[in-house]
């Protein structure tokens, strides 16, 4: 029991004492009463046997007093005195029967001596003559004489006991003289003495006077304990009879119901003191909890004021009327505010949000007693508008809400550079007109309407680049944009596929005759000189025309048909302009062509797998390769990814192709001599037209690769297109155990909300930012800004495309992860690839 008051408090402590001093005494009153009930038993059982020993001792005295007086008849008489004196006359005596046999016989007397100073005159055993003499027993005859002679004085006999023939007897013993003889004459006189044995019949007779049961006879050292017993003066046996002990009798009758009741009182008292100490030490274990729970409480307030202290999230709380009533320091530090000044404000007009109101939004926190994050904007102590994330939760105490609680993140430099690379992903960065992208997006927001596509390539521009160096053909790119940019309404597009490739988009763009006006002018201004670095260049420009009315579309139809169209006008002799027509279309039944040779060319086994390894920014350890398929066309050559994938994914070719690609790149990776992961890309095709779960799964179970080696590299394009299914998939894909990077990061429409929402294990910078480290300094800057938000979401960021020893060298002091490209390693086969990983593997430091 003790052990479960380890930490006793001084309220336990006293209650133990109190249990303790009361035990304590009730067990001192019980001893007590005992000991005096004892005590009791003890003299009552004392008196009973002075009483009976007075009995015994009257009776003892009442068999002496006859004894002597018996004696004394024989003693006190002249006859005998006149007869037994030396020598002793036996005829008188025995034979005439004058202290004869009948003393013996008649009177029971064992023994019948006559002494003197010499010895025996005359003896009598068993009613016989004989000559024993009592001097047989000496020192006893001696202590007789001398007795008999000593009562003389006060003329009478003497009695005791002595042993005789080995039992103890009463003896009684008298001076033999006449009545009335002087005692100083009687003093030399012989001594008649009378044994009388302490037999049965005289204990029986005796017990009988004095009211004693089982009066007996028992030799000194063995007298039962509930016997009376009275010591026999000279004799080594005393007297014993039975007894009554009314005090152990007492004592028997109230033992056991005593017994019982201490027993009880005992039991009672255990279980009360039990009681008491567990009483007392759950009172104890609750305040202890109570205490621990309030060390606990300081520990987490003092926690809770670290992370409110360190985070460079600040946090807030308010009342169920949504007034602020807490604002951590770091509130201060972050907005330039006072909090004082802000405490009892609403929450609501500190913040605000552009997709919703806070107060109902948290007001539907409360009801539905959940968390949630809200994107809103404050303005800080400067008037700086400042974006920030608000996550909050309810508080909710006995199913009310008391009020919430929540941080507030600030994420304006996250959104400048998610703006940033929005931009960027829509805009060419050389001239800042619209890329592909935006075009694509532009053309499908306006299906609806007419529109008229013109693709425009520019005349003589790869001479002035070549002659007058690259700085000289952007200038001309730029002024190239200008003048566009001028020639067109604001309802219009202007956009820059790459090199000296224009796209403008007219809507609505009127009559033909209208439309050939246009491109006149176009052709025209473009042909105006322009002074490029002290130089004066002239370019030219040709014009493919697509009207949308007449070939309706998707933008990479139209695209295609305004291509098709620019090829014409080139044939036709440059700084003109040409409509698409399906006359035109022979290119495009290439592709059909292409098409169904590559559905044919698959099972034939035309395709080949390509290996570009992407290594740690150390640009030495291998961590990965990404598969890359060419087609070994037997009449075209081997054909890259560029010139059929696009194709493929215009039909269901495309899963041939990334199941064929998926197979190839599992088997080949179960064999290579480093346990790295393998990347296949995915298109986005392969996610609408096939269960890509199944596909990776019946991949990974025919070729036995464990599913951590896997990785698939996804564009997001995907997510375009089915936002929900995409998801699902992606964590299905997921749960297998592969890896997902998201490729080509950058280029996409709205990059930063998928990769908060897909579960993508890493990404890869576009290589369109890599490629211009260097050069440019904004990219440089995007390009740390996707690495540090690789790095708050936990994902491996990959460079891909570094072409030179400066762009690693940069890539490395941004600290990007991995790192992928011809100046670490071109594409290469399966063989070259494994010999690379076996010379790695020997040379690796680690
Ligand atoms: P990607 O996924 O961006 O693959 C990287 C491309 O960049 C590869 O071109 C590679 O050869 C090239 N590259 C690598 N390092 C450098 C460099 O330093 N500089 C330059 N300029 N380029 C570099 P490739 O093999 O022609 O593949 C082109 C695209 O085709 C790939 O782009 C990918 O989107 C697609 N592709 C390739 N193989 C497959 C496949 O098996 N399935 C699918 N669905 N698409 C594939
Ligand atoms: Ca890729
Ligand atoms: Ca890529």
């Amino acid at each position: 029991m003790e052990a479960a008051f380890g930490n006793d408090s001084p309220r336990s402590r006293m209650v133990r004492r109190l249990v303790l001093a009361f035990s304590g005494l009730l067990l001192l009153a019980m001893i007590l009463g005992l000991v005096s009930l004892y005590r009791i038993a003890v003299s009552l059982d004392q008196r009973e046997l002075e009483q009976s020993q007075f009995h015994a001792n009257a009776a003892l005295a009442q068999l002496h007093k006859a004894e002597r007086a018996y004696l004394w008849t024989h003693a006190s008489w002249q006859a005998a005195y006149d007869h037994l004196a030396r020598p002793a006359d036996r005829q008188w005596a025995f034979d005439e029967g004058n202290v004869g046999a009948t003393l013996y016989s008649d009177d029971g007397y064992a023994g019948v001596f006559v002494l003197d100073d010499q010895g025996t005159l005359y003896a009598i055993v068993q009613g016989r003559l004989t000559d024993l003499g009592f001097d047989h027993f000496s020192p006893e005859g001696h202590r007789i004489l001398q007795q008999a002679r000593q009562a003389m004085a006060q003329k009478q006999p003497a009695s005791g006991y002595v042993m005789f023939a080995g039992q103890p007897a009463v003896f009684t013993s008298a001076v033999i003289r006449p009545p009335g003889l002087a005692d100083s004459l009687a003093k030399h006189h012989s001594v008649m003495v009378f044994i009388r044995l302490i037999e049965a019949d005289l204990l029986s007779q005796m017990g009988k006077t004095a009211g004693l049961t089982d009066l007996a006879i028992a030799a000194s050292d063995n007298a039962a304990d509930d016997m009376g017993h009275l010591r026999l003066q000279g004799v080594p046996y005393r007297l014993t009879w039975r007894m009554d002990q009314p005090g152990s009798d007492l004592l028997q009758t109230v033992f056991t119901p005593l017994a019982v009741a201490l027993l009880i009182i005992l039991a009672l008292m255990v279980l009360l003191a039990r009681y008491a100490m567990r009483t007392s030490a759950d009172i104890d274990r609750s305040y202890h909890q109570l205490a621990i729970s309030k060390r606990a409480l300081e520990a987490s307030e003092a926690r809770f004021k670290a992370v409110a202290e360190a985070a460079s999230d600040w946090i807030w709380e308010t009342d169920a009327q949504q007034h602020l009533i807490y604002l951590s320091p770091r509130f201060t530090e972050l907005t330039g505010h006072d909090a004082e000044l802000w405490l009892n404000q609403p929450i609501c007009t500190l913040f605000d949000c552009e997709t919703g109101h806070v107060e109902t939004w948290l007001h539907s926190l409360g009801a539905s007693e959940s968390t949630g994050t809200l994107r809103c904007h404050y303005l800080d102590k400067a008037g700086q508008r400042r974006e920030c994330r608000i996550a909050a939760r309810a508080i909710i105490e006995h199913k009310i809400c008391k009020g919430f609680r929540g941080t507030c993140t600030d994420i304006t430099d996250e959104v400048a550079a998610h703006a940033r690379i929005q931009h960027l992903s829509q805009h060419d960065a050389l001239t800042g007109l619209p890329n592909r992208n935006k075009l694509f997006r532009f053309l499908e927001d306006s299906a609806k309407v007419s529109r008229a596509v013109l693709m425009l390539d520019l005349d003589n521009f790869k001479p002035i680049n070549d002659s007058l160096g690259h700085p000289a053909g952007d200038a001309v790119l730029m002024e190239v944009a200008t003048r566009l940019g001028q020639m067109t309404r604001s309802s219009d597009l202007v956009a820059r596929l790459g090199g000296d490739e224009f796209v403008i988009v007219l809507i609505a763009p009127g009559t033909r005759d209208e439309l050939d006006r246009f491109c006149a002018r176009l052709i025209d201004t473009l042909k105006q000189p322009m002074a490029v670095e002290h130089h004066k260049v002239q370019i030219g420009a040709s014009l493919g025309v697509v009207i949308s009315d007449d070939y309706p579309g998707g933008p990479s139809d139209l695209i295609r048909y305004a291509d098709v169209a620019l090829y014409g006008a080139k044939q036709s002799g440059k700084n003109t302009w040409r409509y698409f027509s399906t006359q035109m279309s022979a290119a495009l039944l290439e592709k059909r062509v292409l098409e169904q040779e590559l559905r044919e060319g698959i099972p034939r086994g035309e395709l080949r797998l390509h290996f570009q390894p992407r290594f740690k920014v150390d640009g030495v350890t291998i961590a990965s390769a990404e598969a890359l398929v060419r087609w070994q066309h037997p009449r075209l050559g081997l054909l890259m990814p560029d010139e059929f994938v696009g194709l493929a994914e215009e039909s269901d070719v495309i899963v041939l192709l990334g199941n064929w690609v998926l197979q190839e790149a599992c088997k080949e990776a179960g064999a290579w001599p480093l346990d790295v992961l393998v990347s296949v890309n995915m298109s986005p095709a392969q996610f609408s037209r096939s269960d890509v779960v199944r596909d990776v799964a019946e991949a990974l179970r025919t070729t036995g690769l464990p599913a951590h080696r896997l990785e698939l590299e996804i564009t997001e394009n995907v997510m375009l297109n089915d936002v929900e299914g995409a998801l699902q998939t992606m964590n299905a894909l997921k749960e297998l155990g592969v890896r997902l990077n998201m490729d080509d990061f950058g280029t996409g429409y709205s990059s930063l909300g998928y990769l908060r929402t897909y579960p993508f294990d890493s990404i890869k910078i576009d290589r369109r930012f890599v490629q211009s480290l260097g050069k440019s300094s904004s990219d440089r800057s995007v390009v740390q800004a996707i690495i540090s938000l690789g790095n708050a979401m936990g994902m491996t960021v990959t460079a891909e495309g570094v072409e030179t020893a400066e762009q690693l060298a940069l890539l490395s002091d941004d600290q990007c992860h991995e790192v992928q490209g011809y100046w670490l390693s071109r594409p290469v086969d399966n063989q070259a690839l494994i010999s690379l990983m076996a010379s790695a593997a020997t040379h690796t430091p680690d």
